[in-house]
């Protein structure tokens, strides 16, 4: 690993003035817990100068609830923190879920909810130090006609990377919102809106954060009279594993009638892919067999598969049906 400093800035605005402005630009980087950026750094696969650490900011981590029933999370509240709050795991299971899925017991402890979404993909050739691939600056994205049983099924090219973030399709499907402090101030956008397709412009980044921007909250809102979430993700061995398919369902019931409806995809596209086009075909109707197959059916209509992971196409529609069911049976 190379050398570097790390500098504890006491403040937001001391931590964005340490930061580069330039695209591109990696000589100086934010760090939480460390258990993503240690990994890219070990492996070479960036080599800053400069480690700008979160944790000597007072005020960025811990759960804070509402008077009118929302939750906002500092970006440095561990995972661990999240889904050992009572009041988390029965008000928003879903987020609950996805923080206990993540990693090891011990990654949990010291990884934190703004590096989880923050993290950088897992792609094979991303995480090869010597692939230079379109996510490093590269001319093309080796997974498309090379080894792709992890990639992007949903909303690739001209990387076909996956989001790896478990908590962020949960988010998504909580219709949170996060915070964002830069030079110029604050910012809020939707948690969706957050994460940019490969093709949206800049294939070099995940989401909407500037260089010398940092996510500092995120508020989920409460919830709705009726509504109910969960989050199932599927990983290839019982030990912790990164998803190869998952879904957050968010379904809103008036008896059994579905009244509003938010089915966020994990682990098959380059950001947490919603359905909302088949959300709202379930507006109306009742939560039974013929819903629960519209939707698994319909989330999936548009998946394009590569040739070794077609197999996300049934899994994911395995695990759609069984989220459905998991809420039918709440
Ligand atoms: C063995 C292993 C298994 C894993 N399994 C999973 C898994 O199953 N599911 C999963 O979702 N993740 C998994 N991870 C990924 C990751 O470690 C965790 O998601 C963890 O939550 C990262 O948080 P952190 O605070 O350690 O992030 P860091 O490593 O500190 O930061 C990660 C990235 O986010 C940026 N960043 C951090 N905080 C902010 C902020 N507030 N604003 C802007 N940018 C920020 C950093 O610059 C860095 O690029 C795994 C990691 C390892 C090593």
């Amino acid at each position: 690993m190379k050398a570097f400093e790390m500098r504890l800035p006491a403040s937001l605005e001391e931590a964005i003035a340490l930061l580069p402005t330039a695209e591109g630009d990696e000589s100086s980087r934010l760090v939480a817990g460390g258990q993503d950026l240690l990994t890219e750094l070990k492996h070479h696969l960036v080599e800053p100068e400069r480690l700008v650490n979160l944790k000597s900011i007072p005020g960025l981590a811990g759960a804070t609830w509402g008077s009118d029933g929302s939750l906002t999370l500092g970006a440095l509240t561990t995972l661990q923190d999240i889904y050992e709050d009572e009041r988390i795991v029965t008000t928003f299971p879903a987020l609950a879920e996805a923080a206990r899925s993540v990693a090891s017991p011990q990654i949990r402890a010291v990884g934190t909810i703004g590096g989880n979404l923050n993290q950088r993909p897992r792609c094979w050739y991303y995480r090869a130090e010597e692939m230079v691939c379109l996510k490093k600056g590269g001319r093309e994205c080796f997974s498309q006609f090379g080894r792709n049983k992890y990639n992007a099924i949903l909303g690739a090219g001209p990387s076909w990377i996956v989001h790896p973030s478990d908590t962020a399709p949960a988010l998504v499907a909580l219709n949170a919102s996060v915070e964002i402090v830069g030079p110029n101030g604050k910012r809020t956008s939707s948690m969706q809106d957050y994460f940019t397709l490969p093709s949206s412009g800049n294939v070099l980044r995940e989401t909407t954060l500037a260089p010398n921007e940092v996510l500092t909250r995120i508020t989920i809102p409460a919830p709705a009279k009726g509504s109910k979430s969960t989050y199932l993700k599927f990983k290839e061995r019982s030990s912790y594993d990164f998803a190869v398919g998952a879904v957050a369902l968010n379904l809103t019931l008036d008896g059994r009638k579905i009244t509003a409806a938010r089915i966020v995809l994990g682990a098959v596209a380059p950001t947490p892919w919603r359905v909302e086009e088949v959300e709202a075909r379930l507006i109306g109707r009742d939560l039974n067999d013929e819903t629960i197959e519209l939707a698994r059916e319909g989330a999936l209509a548009g998946a394009a598969p590569l040739s070794e992971n077609g197999y996300k196409v049934p899994l994911t529609k395995g695990l759609i049906t069984r989220a459905f069911r998991a809420i039918s049976r709440s």
